[in-house]
């Protein structure tokens, strides 16, 4: 057995699985490429020893649960590669070896997920992920919150479409700046944020989230006879269709054109990470058919990953939540994939170390995981001095002695009273996963500790509305709402509150199996660390950590505060998150409800976060219809309106 074919094949279904599955990569696409292409190479000189789990025979990710399954009735593809000149030029002959007369056409590759949509007499019926190409996740309810696709088309025809749904930069830079200040884990790049957006349940997520689609193909069998009339004819549908394309006749014409997009691409109002040059004739592209993973009439040719080279200006250590001290750089500023960059992480004290990396140093950035900037080497023929980066020895926030423990790469601040890590861990109190305050996020901290108003979680519950107001720049308006946000967290299940409370090792998923096993925090301080470690999927690490942490004076003290000051210990089951069902959403009650009055039904609307409003129009989210509801009904049908009944409504 090929020891290196085994490793690469676990390696890739890994990475395919946090890519395709979780929506979080923990390597760029680059450097899954490049696994890829070695495995590949691999197989064809080792065909008898290719595994039958390899990635290479297989498109896509698994199946999410809380998603109904959907049965693709013509399957999705994935897409070869190149990623030169003469990968470009073998697939031309390959082409050219079975069709004597060669048109291809050129569009960008979008860089979001694939859809496949379905159209029964012009009315959408179904959308869905592609999945493993043969079965992929029913989203279409969240696909109807997509504003540009057609849930009507200009023809009353049976057709299946495909495309890709994708995230605009704007939007992304939005949606993840929120997501900071709420103290939620950021999207690592737009293509996650659209999967990550269309694969949760939540369909007032999508609405708010502007997600986009360019359509590219239509599935079922065409009546047109080349790519270039397909595109033509799905904008006449009412699809939006990406203007950017060419007919080209050569490879030269191509690669002219992957040129001049590649030019163009920071430009662009998305992502998009190639060019896919596809054999122009449908009869043509019949003729040559398909891999089990691909057609063999397209090629994508990926963009190397962007790397730019920039000046080192400074470097500030920042202290986080755990006592890490983490080294960023400050660098003149250049454009990468779409953003500025002007600071780029460096890792840890090691990495500078291992890279050599010194004062004034001209290096070279990247986007890790597409998203994060990070310096990737230094452009030694640039260097001007020799002279070393400068390491701290005392912590930048509490000035105590840093430790470097010989087994970790990072330098640690281990002083409980450290401000920085003291405002890190109220940030991470209040995110989401933890109780959830919304509006605390880090700017408010800020402001909170350096007004002394808070020094530790228990503080936070005895901020009143005129704390609040004290603030810069907070008006009675959010004081309230801030006040009613923490006032509101004190009723939280109590695994919130344990993953709040930042416990080394103890993330959100073990709080949980600790609350259901324990039943209160109270129990769990008392318990014996043998029962805590016997757990299923828990362990001696957490169970040690669970124990150090109960026995400290401080977290006894904390403990009674936080009980006293009125926070619940106890765990409350699985609670599930209806509040904000319909936030943002316009909605028009109209006809007769037979079990609901008007205004209970409104109530019960606005009580999901909904506006209700009394007239049909392009803004309305949804419609309600009761009995012999009349024209309201009818302009939501012709505006092509989400309808639902009094069942639904009483169901939420
Ligand atoms: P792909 O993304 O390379 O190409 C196929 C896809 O391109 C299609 O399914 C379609 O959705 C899309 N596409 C966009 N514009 C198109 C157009 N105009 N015409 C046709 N298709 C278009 O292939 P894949 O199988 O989806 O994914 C493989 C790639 O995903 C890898 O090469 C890698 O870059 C990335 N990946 C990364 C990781 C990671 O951990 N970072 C893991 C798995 C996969």
């Amino acid at each position: 057995m090929n020891e290196r074919m085994k490793e690469l094949v676990e390696l890739l279904n890994r990475y395919a699985t946090e890519y395709y599955t979780s929506d979080n990569p923990s390597v760029s696409d680059s450097e899954y490429d490049r696994l890829y292409r070695e495995l590949v190479e691999l197989e064809i000189a080792y065909p008898e020893q290719v595994l039958p789990d390899s990635p290479t025979h297989r498109v896509g990710g698994k199946i999410l649960d809380g998603f109904k399954k959907y049965s693709h009735q013509y399957p999705l593809y994935s897409l070869q590669d190149a990623f030169s000149r003469e990968e470009l030029d073998a697939f031309d002959a390959r082409v050219r070896k079975e069709l004597d007369d060669v048109t291809y056409i050129c569009e960008l590759k979008i860089d979001g997920l694939s859809i496949s949509l379905t159209y029964e007499q012009g009315i959408f019926a179904a959308g869905a992920t592609r999945g493993d190409g043969s079965v992929g996740e029913n989203i279409t309810e969240n696909l109807k919150r997509v504003k540009d696709i057609p849930l009507s088309l200009s023809e009353k025809i049976d057709i299946t479409v495909r495309g890709e749904c994708y995230m605009p930069r704007d939007s992304f830079n939005q949606v993840n700046l929120a997501r900071q200040e709420n103290g939620e884990p950021e999207f690592a790049n737009p293509r996650n944020a659209a999967a990550g957006t269309l694969r949760q349940l939540d369909t007032a997520v999508v609405a708010k989230r502007n997600l986009a689609t360019f359509l590219y193909q239509e599935a079922s069998p065409s009546t047109r006879d080349s790519q270039e009339k397909v595109l033509n004819h799905l904008e006449q549908l009412g699809f939006v269709v990406n203007p950017r394309r060419l007919l080209a006749h050569s490879m030269d014409e191509v690669w002219e054109f992957i040129q001049e997009v590649g030019q163009e691409r920071d430009q662009l109002p998305y992502d998009i990470d190639g060019v896919v040059i596809k054999v122009n004739d449908l009869t043509g592209q019949e003729q040559l058919g398909f891999t089990v993973k691909a057609p063999k009439w397209a090629v994508a040719y990926k963009f190397p990953a962007e790397e730019k080279e920039a000046k080192l200006l400074s470097v500030d250590w920042t202290v986080g939540r755990t006592g890490v001290v983490t080294p960023t750089a400050n660098l003149t500023p250049v454009q990468l994939a779409g953003t500025t960059v002007s600071r780029a992480t460096l890792h840890n004290v090691d990495y500078i170390a291992e890279k050599d990396i010194r004062k004034d140093d001209t290096v070279i950035v990247y986007k890790a995981g597409d998203i994060i900037p990070a310096v990737l080497r230094v452009v030694e023929s640039k260097r001007v001095s020799e002279e070393k980066l400068g390491i701290p020895t005392n912590c930048p926030s509490c000035e105590s002695k840093l430790l470097h423990f010989e087994d970790e790469v990072a330098l640690r601040c281990i002083n409980p009273q450290c401000p920085a890590q003291i405002k890190e861990g109220l940030i991470h109190f209040a995110s989401r996963d933890a109780m959830n305050i919304s509006g605390l996020g880090p700017s408010i901290v800020e402001k909170l500790f350096a007004a002394n108003l808070v020094k530790d979680v228990a503080d936070i519950y005895r901020l009143t509305v005129e704390d609040f107001l004290v603030l810069d720049g907070i008006k009675e308006k959010s004081a309230q709402k801030l006040y009613q946000a923490i006032q509101a967290s004190k009723e939280n299940s109590a695994e919130k509150l344990l993953f709040g409370l930042g416990i080394r090792h103890v993330g959100s998923k073990a709080s949980q199996l600790l609350l259901q096993h324990f039943h209160s925090i109270e129990s769990l301080a008392q318990a014996n660390p043998e029962e805590v470690a016997s757990i299923e999927s828990l362990g001696n690490v957490i169970a040690q950590s669970l124990q150090s942490y109960f026995e400290t004076e401080g977290a006894k003290i904390l403990l009674s505060e936080l009980k006293e000051l009125g926070v619940n210990l106890d765990y409350k089951g699985q609670v599930v998150a209806v509040d904000a069902a319909l936030s943002g959403l316009t909605v028009v009650l109209t006809g007769k409800l037979e079990r609901l009055t008007r205004s209970e039904a409104k109530s019960k609307l606005e009580n999901l976060g909904a506006k209700v409003t009394g007239s049909v129009s392009k803004k309305t989210d949804l419609v309600v219809a009761g009995a012999e509801a009349g024209s309201k009904l009818q302009k939501a049908q012709e505006l092509g309106i989400e309808i639902r009944d009094e069942a639904w409504l009483e169901g939420l």
